[in-house]
């Protein structure tokens, strides 16, 4: 008999139908006449009721029938008469596809999550995890549905590269080379002519580079894949491999990137709200007891604007009349730390803000400059719970004026020769974003740590499984 997935036989109502069901054992439990066993198979939250007669079955299968363990049954899809479950199935067949010891990892609740990221492998099997790894499913639909359907085109760029984006030298290094056998030239810097790509390669921080040359041909591009930085950081916002979505448009000032954010957030939390309710509630009941709250109040308001000198005027403020210890420093020209972004969203404006205009030496070079000379056309969302969600801006599209910046900070000019050619024949005005993937979700699960919303986190120090 072909199998019926859990989450079909749950809303369906053809009672007295022959099906058959196949999943892991939550829960075993009953009397010496009837067994119930709660069967889940990753298709939706909820868990199927099988009810076992004791009299219909060997006590040896019976006996295998632990938490974890794989069933294959066939029965009667019968209407439920306990609260809470719709359908249920009588076993006339039960077969045991996979045993499960006691030392099933999974087999204990209610550990910690810090337990479950020791044991990621099995972690998936859980609720939580089932329910963050369904949305972050759906949520990568909702990126490519709003896209789509505003006519942007999805565009591949590169994994491997020989530049640095954000000129902040965060990369891991690509090599086929044994490090102990590069050759070094007189004076000992390592020469790479013999290496795979015969230069310095390495993993990218952003497709940003190769997504403005794509808006300006194709006029509305995203990017979606895997970034890589090796920030030492171990905090519970920054993965060393993260997911990121860039889109880059011709023809958009900052207002027009603005806009195109919030749309695109609104886009995707309303996504998960029509989508995922299941498993929204269950992490609003385990997780986060005000995660729906915080999602319908998102899709229900604007985004504040503002400049990053209004912002720093608001925290200084804050400071001055004791209303706010900082941890770090507030002042014009700072680095805005997650505890300040998260001041201006949580406790003064108590909404999503979307800071403009930064100063020019805490963003990268490829940023408009303003008429002040001290700012770029910078634009950070910052998010309750997240800090900075999303970080964009318009680009310098004055050849230049970009080659001065470039010259400013010393960046190798001739790994950049492709990217100033956008500037050079037929340059436009453009902007665009990146979307830390893994922020969303967090956002929208209620988890508390980067960690828990990729399946396999690889962070300083780690990279198991
Ligand atoms: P942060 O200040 O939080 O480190 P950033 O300024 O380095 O972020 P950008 O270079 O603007 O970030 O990258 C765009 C987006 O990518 C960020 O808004 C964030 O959502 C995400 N992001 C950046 N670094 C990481 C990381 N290490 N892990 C996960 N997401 C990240
Ligand atoms: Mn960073």
């Amino acid at each position: 008999m072909k199998r019926t997935k859990i989450v079909d036989l749950l809303s369906s109502t053809e009672y007295g139908k022959e099906v058959c069901v196949k999943g892991w054992v939550r829960t075993r439990r009953g009397s010496k006449a009837v067994n119930f066993i709660a069967l889940n198979d990753g298709s939706t939250i909820k868990n199927i009721q099988v009810v076992a007669d004791v009299e219909k079955f060997d006590e040896e299968l019976l006996k295998q029938i632990t938490t974890g363990a794989c069933l294959s049954v066939n029965g009667t899809l019968v209407e439920s008469e306990g609260a809470g479950q719709s359908s249920e199935i009588q076993a006339n067949e039960i077969e045991v596809l996979g045993t499960c010891g006691a030392d099933y990892p999974m087999q204990k609740k209610g550990q910690t999550f810090e337990y479950m990221r020791q044991h990621a492998h099995m972690r998936l099997r859980t609720n939580t995890f089932g329910a963050v790894f369904r949305i972050r499913h759906n949520m990568a639909m909702a990126v490519h549905q709003f896209f789509h359907e505003r006519g942007f085109f999805y565009f591949h760029t590169p994994i491997i590269t020989a530049s640095d984006c954000e000129g902040a030298g965060q990369m891991f290094q690509v090599t086929t080379k044994n490090l102990y056998d590069l050759k070094k030239d007189e004076e000992g810097k390592i020469d790479y002519s013999d290496d795979f790509f015969g230069k310095t390669t390495s993993l990218t921080v952003s497709g940003q580079l190769e997504g403005e040359l794509a808006a300006t041909a194709l006029g509305a591009i995203y990017t979606f894949g895997p970034t890589f930085r090796a920030e030492n950081s171990n905090t519970p916002r920054h993965l060393a491999e993260f997911w990121m979505i860039e889109p880059e448009v011709a023809f958009n000032d900052i207002h027009d990137n603005m806009d195109l954010a919030e749309d695109f957030i609104k886009y995707c939390v309303r996504w998960a709200l029509n989508n995922c309710q299941d498993d929204l509630e269950f992490l609003n009941k385990m997780v986060d007891k005000s995660l729906l709250e915080r999602l319908n109040f998102v899709v229900d308001n604007d985004f504040v604007r503002l400049t990053y000198t209004e912002g720093i005027e608001i925290l200084e403020q804050a400071a001055k009349e004791g209303k706010k210890q900082f941890e770090f420093p507030v002042y014009w020209g700072v680095d805005l730390a997650s505890e300040h972004e998260r001041y201006l969203v949580e406790e003064h404006f108590k909404k999503p803000v979307i800071l403009t205009d930064y100063p020019k030496e805490i963003k990268a070079f490829y940023m408009k400059q303003n008429e002040d000379g001290k700012t770029v056309r910078a634009m950070d969302v910052l998010f309750p719970q997240i800090g900075e969600i999303i970080g964009g801006s318009e680009r310098e599209e004055s050849y230049d004026k970009l080659v001065a910046r470039i010259n400013e900070l010393g960046i190798p000019m001739k790994d950049m020769w492709w990217y100033l050619d956008t500037r050079k024949f037929g340059t436009c005005p453009h902007s665009g974003f990146g979307l830390g993937f893994e922020r969303l979700i967090l956002f929208v699960t209620g988890m508390q740590n980067i960690r828990d919303v990729i399946p396999f986190p690889r962070t300083p120090k780690n990279a198991e499984f």
